[in-house]
Order: structure tokens, then sequence, then C-alpha cells
């Protein structure tokens, strides 16, 4: 097992690159990756990103913004914000796929 697939513990499924099938990004550079970018599978060097759609896991984190006006307490807040932020990523990571760019 080499670095990439040991850092790709989250679903490995969602993360293979649409032209080899080999675990193509890691899980921080598909984090960052929106559907207006692209980055080059770690194997065969072709271009992957994550569709349109994939914005959909902003939902969480902008509802959990939302939320956090209707607590007073800084701490509670927080943890508001650290649930949507979490939801998120857990989102993106596990259920958005890569496409071919
Ligand atoms: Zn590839």
């Amino acid at each position: 097992m080499d670095t990439i697939e040991r850092s790709m513990t989250i679903d490995r499924r969602a993360n293979r690159c649409p032209h080899c099938h080999k675990i193509a990004v890691r899980w921080e550079q598909k984090m960052f990756l929106g559907p207006g970018r692209a980055v080059s599978c770690e194997y065969c060097r072709q271009k992957v990103g994550v569709p349109l759609w994939s914005v959909i896991a902003l939902v969480p984190f902008l509802g959990s913004i939302v939320a956090t006006l209707a607590f007073q307490d800084i701490y509670v807040k927080g943890l508001v914000f650290c649930v949507g932020a979490t939801a998120m990523c857990w989102i993106h990571l596990k259920y958005v796929p890569l496409i071919k760019k």
C-alpha cells in the first residue's frame, strides 16, 4: 500500500480516477477541488475534477452558519459551526465522485 492509498481511508470508490481507476488524489487535495478546478491524477496524469452538483456538500456548512444566529453561547455557536463543516467534508469526500475534465 503506497502513501496515496493510505491517505485515502474515508472512501476509496469516490476517489478513483475515471481514466485509470486508481486512487487519483489525496483526501486533502480533493477537499479543495471544486467544479471549476481540475487536478492531474497521481498515476496517469489525466485531468480529474468534481461535478457541478458537488456544491450540494456546501449545504450543511452554510446551514450551520445560519444556525449559529439562533444561539447566544459562543461555545454552542462553535459546536454548530464545526458540525456543519465536518458534515460538508464528509459528504464531499464520501459521496462526490471524480469525473473526467
Ligand atoms: Zn488516473
